[in-house]
């Protein structure tokens, strides 16, 4: 028996899966199968206006081409309207989150003259106190107010799988961040929040370009009053100008022609030693991840991949 475990994996159906998407999405396959735990997909399509019509359908398509399927059914933020106002009424009520009137250019404006130093605007909490006239835009999350309520530290801890300890005064490095945008979308922190306790999500295995959120998101679970999942984020894919791959800059559809070839790209990234053009990639890739991550973790003990989880076409 393994620990009690969900993970998921949470595309935005921007555009299909590239090469950098499939890293995230074999990373938390492995996690969960390794852990003999349940693999859920989440559909992000909370920022409707960039999602491309059908690229949620092709990408489980993608995936089920790789041999990852996901357990049970696909949740879709679009639909999960209701339980992201119920959150933030929560919020709301309890004082911790305030409108907020400024644009983008009186945030980058405010904050150039408060704290130089940071290269992102952190939200100088201009309107904490009141909108002094202003049209509320979006809604923020008053951090501090947060922290106070609830004994928290100003710096916020957690150690991450494969990063090790870290730590971000979410404060001073971010500021009070947006819960609901100003063109009245969810914002990406509430969503995912919500949904990872919803979906009673326990790990989170995603990549690192991610790892700078996860204070923001351990504060808002406490706020929420909920639990707080293990992370691990993953070595990323990068372009050719040393960025994050992503369809932003340019990354390309993955080419499922050759499904192992690209999970056999997957599993570098990730650093699994995998003999080239095995016909049981899946099982071996999991004896890879169970070595380099399981046996790692505190207490745990690595769980014999089930048969019948790595049956696919990768086998
Ligand atoms: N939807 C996010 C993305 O595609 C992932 C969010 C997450 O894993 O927390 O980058």
């Amino acid at each position: 028996m393994g620990i009690p475990y969900t993970g998921r994996f949470a595309p935005s159906p921007t555009g299909l899966l590239h090469a950098g998407s499939l890293v995230a999405a074999l990373a938390s396959w492995l996690d969960a199968r390794a852990h003999g735990g349940q693999w859920q997909v989440r559909i992000e399509d909370v920022d409707t206006p960039r999602c491309v019509p059908g690229a949620d359908q092709a990408i489980l398509q993608q995936l089920a081409v790789c041999g990852l399927v996901p357990d049970g059914s696909v949740l879709r933020q679009s639909q999960r309207d209701e339980h992201y106002a119920a959150a933030l009424q929560t919020l709301v009520e309890k004082g911790w989150a305030y409108p907020c009137g400024c644009s983008r250019k009186d945030i980058e404006l405010a904050a150039a003259h408060s704290v130089a130093r940071h290269q992102a605007a952190v939200y100088p909490g201009t309107c904490r106190h009141g909108l002094n006239g202003k049209p509320a835009r979006a809604w923020r999350l008053n951090v501090q107010a947060v922290q106070n309520a609830l004994g928290l530290p100003t710096l916020t801890h957690w150690s991450d799988r494969r990063l090790g300890p870290q730590q971000q005064n979410v404060c001073d490095e971010v500021g009070d961040f947006v819960l609901r945008r100003a063109d009245g979308l969810w914002a990406y922190q509430l969503a995912v929040v919500v949904d990872d306790a919803a979906q009673g999500i326990t790990h989170v295995v995603r990549g690192q370009d991610l790892a700078d959120n996860t204070a923001r998101q351990i504060v808002l679970q406490a706020a929420l009053d909920l639990p707080s999942p293990k992370y691990l984020h993953t070595a990323v894919v990068l372009g050719e100008n040393g960025e994050k791959l992503s369809k932003q800059n340019g990354a390309l559809a993955l080419d499922l022609s050759d499904p192992l070839a690209a999970l056999q790209q997957a599993a570098q990234v990730l650093g699994l030693p995998i003999q080239p053009k095995q016909d049981n990639f899946l099982s071996q890739a999991l004896a890879a991840w169970s070595d380099k991550y399981l046996l790692h973790d505190q207490g745990l003990r690595a769980v014999a991949p089930s048969q019948s989880r790595t049956q696919s076409c990768m086998g």
